[in-house]
């Protein structure tokens, strides 16, 4: 199996265990998470080679792909997703300061995100690695997503918005995307990233039974600096930080499951409860945070 034996971030040889977590979802599988000790930086050790990766999305569960809404936990998902599409869209409407944009989104799963804009009249293009989540979004959607070596033929300086929503953590050459979307943003456009964020108090109280570790589908596990410093090394400046309000909840709720908690939403919601509150007065510990970053020169 691939691993590091130094941080990928910042090159330091510092690092060390900080947890081994058990993927619950698909393997059953243990992986390390190595903690850099000079930037802070999380990632998942020891992963699987990047041809087997896909067998680690083989799950009725992976909600994101399959779009099932089967059970108590996938039905709560879904309305929270319907009413987080229309906050994100508030969201790079007022911070784009555009009435109108073209987007490109990165890791589309089934296409919920570009369909939404679309309905709104803006432009946007989906991009996804996994053919049955493409396929899916085309039999059910009718909406035609790109394979993700689509990116390398856009056109330089034509997209005004790139969104990654809870995707970065999955790519295995996250610097790729990087660098091709500073290629393809108009000058001061936008690119949007949003991530879980182990700086928050669920995921304290979970250690490593926290779901957002996600491991292996989750490669890396970013912070507010350390997201901060990948995107500095490609040319983007940070413009804004906001929170994703319904995270806290739902991975509180999965982390309980994790646990074999009984009551484990009532248990996740008062956690959640708590890490919301908790995040009203330090925004650098809420679950999940979304970055705004400009493209700079
Ligand atoms: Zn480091």
């Amino acid at each position: 199996m691939p691993g590091y034996n130094k941080c990928p971030l910042c090159g330091s040889g510092s690092i060390t265990v900080l947890y081994e977590c058990t993927d619950s979802l698909v393997s059953g599988e243990k992986f390390p998470l190595s903690l850099c000790k000079s930037c802070s930086f999380v990632f998942t050790n020891n992963y699987p080679p990047e041809k087997d990766s896909g067998g680690y999305y083989q799950s009725d569960d992976y909600i994101s792909h399959s779009d099932t809404s089967a059970g108590m936990m996938n039905k709560l998902y879904h309305i929270a997703r319907s009413w987080m599409l229309a906050a994100k869209f508030r969201m790079l409407r007022k911070e784009s300061g555009l009435k109108s944009a073209s987007v490109l989104d990165i890791g589309s799963g089934t296409a919920s995100f570009p369909l939404y804009i679309r309905k709104k009249n803006w432009k946007c293009l989906g991009i996804e690695i996994s053919r049955e989540a493409r396929d899916y979004a085309l039999s059910k959607n009718q909406f035609t997503l790109l394979p993700p070596e689509a990116i390398d033929d856009m056109e330089a300086e034509s997209i005004d918005i790139i969104t990654m929503w809870h995707t970065l953590e999955h790519f295995y050459h996250p610097e790729e995307y990087f660098y091709a979307a500073h290629k393809i943003l108009k000058k001061n456009g936008l690119l949007v990233i949003a991530l879980p964020n182990h700086w928050s108090y669920d995921a304290k109280k979970y250690r490593d039974l926290w779901a957002a570790w996600d491991v292996p589908r989750h490669l890396w596990h970013f912070n507010p600096e350390t997201i901060h410093l990948l995107a500095g090394k490609h040319r983007f400046k940070l413009r804004t930080i906001k929170r994703l309000p319904l995270d806290a909840f739902y991975v509180s709720a999965l982390s309980e499951k994790h646990k074999n908690s009984c009551l484990p939403l009532f248990r996740g919601l008062i956690a959640g409860l708590i890490s919301s509150l908790i995040s009203l007065f330090n925004i650098k510990k809420t679950s999940s945070l979304v970055y705004f970053f400009r493209k700079d020169q």
